[in-house]
């Protein structure tokens, strides 16, 4: 196999989701019949590396030289109100529901003993800031409902409760392992209006 076809389906293996055979066959199939989707994909890589960035306040992507992002700097959203979620796609999904009009705070993670993931001691930090700075006075935890997400949400009452705030999460109901990215507009907003104080 020439060493080219061999790096591209090395790189495109490291996408999440994608093993080894995929990769395989995704290589073969772009090489083969699909030049122009590698020039699209080359331009499309490069322009999000290049204009894309981290909003320093939420977490979310924002463009660079929009940092912080437009929902960070929307006086017509309540920064007292602060949804707290795993990550910036969750933002995205919110966002299409039109459910939520206060500001967001990304995790950038959540706690999973198996996988050894964590939510860091930084972050952590830098959402007690955010919750004292802008006199925040819920925090609605906008988690999956899996045992990790479980987790993520006690730790966090435990570390916020000294704040002396309510803490609300989202209310899924069962089944267990449903979450954001499978509720369509109407359970979110439902999710929303019912959900439930924590500790
Ligand atoms: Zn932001």
């Amino acid at each position: 196999m020439p060493e080219a076809l061999q790096n591209l389906i090395r790189v495109l293996a490291r996408l999440p989701g994608i093993g080894r055979r995929s990769a395989e066959r995704m290589a073969y199939r772009l090489v083969l019949r699909n030049r122009d989707l590698i020039r699209d994909l080359q331009l499309a890589l490069d322009r999000a590396g290049k204009e894309l960035t981290i909003c320093g306040r939420c977490g979310n992507l924002t463009a660079v030289g929009e940092d912080p992002c437009r929902i960070c700097t929307d006086s017509r959203r309540d920064p007292t109100f602060l949804c707290v979620v795993e990550g910036a796609p969750d933002i995205q999904i919110l966002e299409q529901a039109r459910a939520f009009h206060g500001h967001y705070f990304c995790l950038q993670g959540k706690i999973s003993p198996q996988s050894r993931e964590t939510v860091t001691t930084d972050t952590l930090n830098h959402l007690r800031q955010r919750i004292r700075d802008d006199g925040v006075k819920e925090v609605l935890v906008a988690l999956d409902s899996d045992v990790e997400s479980d987790a993520t949400a006690a730790m966090l009452v435990e570390s916020l409760a000294p704040l002396g705030l309510k803490i609300s999460r989202l209310a899924f109901g069962i089944p267990a392992g449903s979450g954001l990215a499978y509720s369509d507009p109407e359970t979110l907003g439902r999710a929303l209006t019912g959900r439930q104080k924590l500790g």
